[in-house]
């Protein structure tokens, strides 16, 4: 049997499961497994191995957050009744077993692989475990599944209520909180998702970095800000289909929206050294000129500066100098050479585009 198992980015749902699974190991771990184990083809490859001790790392993060260890017995606000009390230790001997995992069975409705395991080898406790969490997706593997049906069927992602769940999913989906859960907007919790689980392993790990230093931010600055870290800290090139496949899942109650840039935006801030010289101006109105597409704005901007800068004069009554954070004569001399540069590459890339 291979060492490893690829798994391939799949609905939001499954994509949130498996982040917030490779957080729960890269906490036992360190990162730098995680790392190894995220390819540029967008898959990621674990090992069979870490199963053995993945329910182990589950409780420590847990309890590092505050948590139950296992808050998955019982009534619990998301995963009602996935376990029975009495049932703990069964259901770590169910997750050891994921790693004799093989791909034999039916197609599995969320993950769309044909994972199976023999459930024989089960003692009794832990064969009830599992003929509960691998019959059809219900409930207990998420909260939101339970109160959706009947008040809005089919609206959380075309859920259909017969759908198949494979034991590897039916394991996986109890981490899919994870990456939502660290990322609480005005707006509800969000996810990025994308066809690639590296480039949502980062953008989403930006996102989280984003709201320890405030949590001010709108949905659409949120993605501008992840888009802008991904391109200057990690070597990923991303064609046109990936791009316009990055999605924010915002979670509201028992809503889902989505949300995403226009593909000419994120383009632009996908882009290296746009991507650097839009941090170095530290403006966030550079971020928002280029957010609502106003790209001559940069000029305008420009030459105000200028105009300001041999005055001296009117400077905090002009819309736009009116914005800056920051008005002092250094800092502004540093933004105007930055934005002619700034606008000039932007330009190129838009023109580029229309030549073709
Ligand atoms: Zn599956």
């Amino acid at each position: 049997m291979n060492k490893f198992i690829t798994l391939y980015p799949a609905n939001w749902l499954y994509n949130a499961a498996v982040i917030g699974f490779l957080r729960v190991i890269a906490y036992g771990k360190g990162e730098e497994v995680i790392d190894k184990w995220l390819s540029d083809n967008g898959t990621v490859t674990i090992e069979r191995g870490i199963f053995s001790e993945s329910v182990a790392f589950y409780k420590g993060y847990n309890k590092h957050k505050g948590e139950k260890e296992l808050p998955l017995v019982g009534k619990n606000k998301r995963y009602p009744n996935y376990l029975q009390s009495g049932e703990e230790s069964a259901f770590e001997d169910y997750s050891k077993n994921l790693s004799n995992i093989k791909e034999e069975g039916i197609a599995c409705g969320i993950c769309s692989r044909n994972f199976s395991i023999d459930f024989s080898q089960f003692n009794d406790k832990t064969k009830k475990i599992a003929e509960r969490i691998t019959s059809n997706i219900q409930v207990i593997h998420n909260s939101l599944i339970g109160p959706s049906k009947g008040e809005f069927p089919n609206s959380f992602w075309n859920l259909n209520y017969s759908i198949s769940i494979c034991p590897l999913c039916a394991y996986l989906i109890i981490h899919h909180h994870i990456p939502f859960e660290s990322a609480q907007t005005q707006n509800g919790q969000i996810f990025i998702n994308a066809p690639s689980f590296k480039i949502m392993w980062h953008l989403n790990k930006f996102v989280e970095q984003i709201f320890s230093k405030s949590k001010g931010y709108q949905v659409r600055q949120i993605l501008g800000i992840s888009f802008i870290e991904l391109a200057q800290k990690v070597a990923v090139t991303l064609g046109a289909w990936s791009i316009m496949n990055i999605e924010m899942v915002i979670k509201r109650g028992n809503e889902i929206e989505y949300y995403s840039l226009p593909y000419e935006i994120s383009r632009l801030l996908l882009q290296k050294d746009i991507a650097s010289l839009i941090s170095a101006t530290k403006e966030p109105l550079i971020l928002e000129i280029i957010l609502n597409g106003k790209f001559s704005h940069l000029l305008t901007l420009s030459h105000k500066i200028l105009r300001y800068s041999i005055t001296e004069t009117n400077a905090f009554n002009d819309k736009y100098l009116s914005q800056l954070r920051n008005k002092d004569t250094k800092s502004l001399k540093i933004l105007s050479n930055i934005l002619p540069e700034l606008y000039t590459r932007i330009n190129s890339i838009i023109s580029r585009e229309v030549m073709i």
